[in-house]
């Protein structure tokens, strides 16, 4: 009776994908899992011949698995693995040239804020960053001619929602390559390739490891040519993996379903506890109906994801309260494993942004972003309730 066809790959549902994605184990001795190989080198038959293995930084058969594995779960026909998300960013960008011009998400991941003026900048890429949840704003900014458009949603810290197919068309139109960091939403439950980006680029560290435990990054493509040239980069300039961490991204691949599934639930209780505080003056979460990019994020997600930040009254001070008060939210960097943690964008992650750029953007000096993990909603709603008790006055309505 059923149409399902076990053999066929594609016709695969998520949580299948997940488990089963890339090589199904050791050829060699039957083993289930894919080995770990440890080598640098290999033995090669005859000098100047054309082995399938030679060198690691090359290619070596563990990071081959997990980019196999990594394209098929993000539904693309090659994928490359890097040593981390910035070291897929920068591979990116070394496809540029001196002139080029950028376009880029103004709520960014701070490290690519970085990457771009402190260091791309210098070598003469010059970056313009615009609001492109507002395609008016987009399209203005491609006025002028751009060799890439790089889009982040949902965006980090403020989880702002861009339309990713129309945007990716308004840049093709104008002979921009589009690149989206899908490292918020995860394959699970958004695949930028079918919108029309050329690229996406995932920080592994985050869920797709989803263990806080190895930092990684990897980049997807369809494109041919555009593998082949960030492929040749890959080798040529270097950022790759060791085979151990690619075997625990491999590992922590195999339950990215299940994660994403109670890592959403958990973020849904957490978002709605927050809106209905008195001591919250704003939650960011796209999957509350009052969030500017709801509907857009309904249409091109399969779910909301577990990032979400909020604004307390009371501004900084309140915030440094709560987190004081936080036992079960960890503070630290990072996101997307199965422990919970805080941070503090403005004198955390985004501090390499200009307070004034920060303001601007709408990342207030109280803002806090929480990265929900698997544990149960109950406990983390309490933990959160004792936190924002302690700033008493504010529940006054001050
Ligand atoms: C963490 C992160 C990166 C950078 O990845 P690293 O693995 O830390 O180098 C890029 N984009 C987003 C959205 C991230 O959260």
């Amino acid at each position: 009776m059923s149409r399902f066809d076990p053999t066929r790959r594609d016709a695969w549902r998520p949580a299948t994908l997940a488990v089963r994605a890339g090589p199904p184990g050791d050829p060699e001795t039957g083993a289930v899992v894919f080995p770990v190989y440890q080598t640098s080198t290999f033995e090669q038959e005859e000098p100047g011949g054309d082995p399938a293995w030679c060198y690691a930084r090359t290619g070596n058969p563990t990071r081959s698995a997990l980019e196999r594995a990594l394209a098929e779960i993000e539904g693309a026909r090659f994928g490359l693995a890097f040593a981390s998300g910035l070291a897929a960013a920068t591979t990116v960008l070394l496809t540029l040239r001196s002139g080029d011009r950028v376009v880029a998400s103004r709520d960014l991941y701070g490290g690519a804020y970085r990457l771009f003026t402190k260091v791309f900048a210098r070598l003469g890429i010059e970056v313009a960053f615009a609001d492109t949840t507002d395609l008016a704003e987009l399209e203005e900014a491609l006025d002028r001619p751009a060799a890439l458009v790089w889009l982040e949603s949902p965006s980090n810290p403020l989880l702002r929602v861009t339309d990713l197919r129309a945007a990716a068309a308004l840049a093709r139109r104008r002979g921009a390559r589009v690149l989206v960091d899908n490292t918020f939403a995860t394959p699970a439950l958004q695949r930028p390739l079918a919108l029309g980006a050329d690229v996406v680029l995932h920080s592994t560290t985050k869920y797709l490891n989803g263990h806080s435990d190895v930092l990684g990054g990897a980049l997807l493509a369809d494109d041919p040519a555009i593998h082949e040239e960030l492929r040749f980069l890959q080798n040529a300039a270097g950022a790759v993996p060791g085979p151990q961490d690619c075997f625990l991204v491999l590992r922590g691949l195999r339950t990215l379903a299940l994660r994403m599934e109670r890592h959403e639930a958990n973020a849904r209780a957490v978002a709605e506890f927050l809106a209905a505080h008195p001591a919250v003056e704003r939650v960011h979460w796209p999957g509350l109906p009052s969030h500017p990019g709801h509907a857009v994020a309904r249409r091109q997600m399969a779910g909301f994801g577990a990032m979400l930040s909020f604004e307390p009254r009371g501004g900084e001070p309140a915030a440094r309260e709560i987190l004081r008060g936080l036992r079960l939210f960890t503070l630290a960097e990072s996101l997307g494993g199965v422990r919970s943690l805080v941070c503090h964008p403005p004198t955390m992650t985004h501090a390499s942004v200009e307070p004034e750029v920060r303001r601007a953007g709408g990342i207030g000096d109280g803002l806090l972003r929480l990265s929900v993990g698997c544990e149960d909603a109950r406990d983390l709603v309490e933990d959160l309730d004792r936190a924002l008790a302690a700033v008493p006055a504010r529940r006054a309505g001050v």
